[in-house]
């Protein structure tokens, strides 16, 4: 059995684990995301320490944008950050300075992406997309296989959207403010446009869930037209309010207006079409795991 050493970078936490090929965590570590001179370190020691069960492989889902092509002089660099101390920094040359071992590394949704592939609701699918929507919105995916990069790796969470006539908030994308599905149906725009602090406050019948459901159908119908995924999987912490689930799949469903003739979209079936993540809170944790191990295997 191999055991592997995985990270999910995130703006305000890092997630760490040592877990085993299977996908399963057996230890847990969360460390602050503070200047990477600390938080760092810290990660490098509870690998380290892990004597009895020595890792094969690192795997790093990491918060962007990213440098992901391994071609390039920069590759494992995290570039255009606001967080100004991690910006240029490159942590997958930071690791291998302390672990002679294969580093997968890779988007933050990517890397779930690939745990729910290997463990998850996309198993045995090979062109699929995964979405979260939480602090901001981010998607990753297959297509024929392979995880997709290009130019760069796809932002599918800034795709430019109509805003719909009865709503005039401002938006909260810095770069494309009410344009962009982050600006318009991130958690802190909901958060703002409708002024509460959490998101239970605002009860299942308010229309802060209509126009969420809405923005959400319309990213999904364009990207279903894009990429055609075999399966839709879509999770975060705006998601954990299961009603808007249900609505986003009926507009969908309208949107599309049986234009694509699949019984996953025009029938029930959608509701095993459009699905939360297997792997719940845990595909991004997992998915580092699914990093180091295609990492191993390609070494
Ligand atoms: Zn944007």
């Amino acid at each position: 059995m191999n055991y592997f050493g995985a990270i999910e970078a995130g703006g305000t936490k890092f997630a760490c684990a040592i877990g085993k090929e299977n996908g399963e965590i057996i230890k847990k570590l969360i460390v602050p995301t503070d200047k990477p001179e600390v938080t760092i370190p810290q990660i490098i020691d509870f690998f380290k320490k892990e004597k009895a069960t020595p890792i094969c492989g690192i795997g790093i889902a990491c918060f962007g944008p990213l440098d992901v092509n391994e071609k390039s002089l920069t590759y494992g660099e995290i570039t255009t950050t606001p967080k100004l101390a991690w910006k240029n920094f490159n942590i997958v040359k930071a690791f291998k300075k302390h672990f002679d071992l294969p580093i997968g590394f890779d988007t933050d949704v990517n890397g779930a992406a690939l745990g729910e592939h290997f463990y998850g609701a996309a198993k045995g699918l090979d062109t699929f997309i995964y979405v979260t929507v939480g602090t901001g919105i981010g998607v990753g995916g297959m297509v024929r296989g392979n995880l997709m990069h290009g130019l760069i790796h796809p932002e599918m969470g800034h795709i430019i959207i109509p805003q719909r006539k009865d709503d005039d908030f401002i938006g909260v994308c810095p770069y494309h403010k009410n344009n962009c599905l982050e600006g318009l149906a991130s958690g802190p725009s909901m958060h703002k446009r409708w002024k509460v602090d959490k998101l239970s406050t605002l009860e299942m019948s308010h229309i802060a869930w209509d126009l969420e459901a809405y923005y959400l159908a319309i990213a999904i119908a364009n990207w279903i037209m894009c990429i055609s995924p075999q399966i839709v999987i879509i999770g975060g912490g705006v998601m954990h309010y299961e009603h808007l689930l249900f609505k986003i799949r009926k507009d969908v469903q309208k949107i599309l207006n049986g234009y694509l003739h699949s019984e996953k979209i025009v029938t029930d079936k959608i509701n095993d079409y459009i699905v939360k993540p297997f792997l719940k809170d845990n595909s991004g944790i997992t998915g580092a795991i699914a990093l180091a191990k295609k990492a191993l295997r390609q070494n």
